[in-house]
């Protein structure tokens, strides 16, 4: 996969005082291994890799028993509150999660999926569909699966009355059982301010 289909995003709620906060609403966390400042009184930003510091958090998306999981790691004394509860040095955050770097910021945990519909990648043309076994051909439409990237059909109505839409017999990946998602967030917390 060149560009990872889902991503995780932190949105911010400031707790107190209960102002507009200047930048960025949510923190998007890219792939491989990130680094978040949290100073008490700011909000929690991350960094870019020319201003590494010691006192910063570790951020990393990885994949546990197939489920999306925020790998977070404090630094020295530093602990964060996980949904209310002291969480230890190195905690995996799961959507919906709520984060506490500091007393005045809540960071709420959610992961954003791309819209994997489209035609077959090259590497995939000729491979079967896991649902039909028929191979790949480059006028298809498939949806890839944002757990496993495997493609299965997902023809519209323009293929018409022949449209293969294997993807589309069950709410679930048919190789790692992963949901099928449609483009967007999986969960939008409510956040405190209006
Ligand atoms: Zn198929
Ligand atoms: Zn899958």
């Amino acid at each position: 996969m060149s560009e990872p289909s889902q991503q995780f995003h932190l949105f911010l709620d400031v707790l107190s005082p209960p102002t507009q906060v200047a930048g960025a609403d949510k923190i998007e966390v890219p792939a491989g291994i990130s680094f978040l400042e949290a100073p008490v009184g700011q909000p929690p930003r991350l960094l870019r890799a020319t201003e590494m510091r010691d006192a910063a958090f570790l951020l990393e998306p990885i994949l546990r028993a197939r489920q999306p999981r925020l790998l977070l790691i404090s630094p020295g004394t530093r602990r964060v509150r996980v949904n209310g509860q002291p969480a230890p040095r190195l905690t995996l955050l799961s959507v919906k999660d709520q984060v506490q770097f500091t007393p005045d910021y809540l960071l709420h945990v959610t992961l954003y999926h791309r819209s994997s519909i489209g035609p077959p990648a090259p590497a995939a043309i000729g491979r079967e569909c896991p649902i039909c076994r028929a191979p790949f051909l480059p006028s298809t439409t498939v949806y890839v699966c944002p757990a496993c990237a495997t493609p299965v059909h997902c023809e519209g109505e323009e293929r018409g009355a022949e449209r293969l839409e294997c993807i589309r017999l069950g709410p679930d990946c048919p190789v790692c059982g992963a949901p099928v998602l449609p483009e967007g967030y999986s969960y939008v917390p409510e956040l405190c301010r209006g």
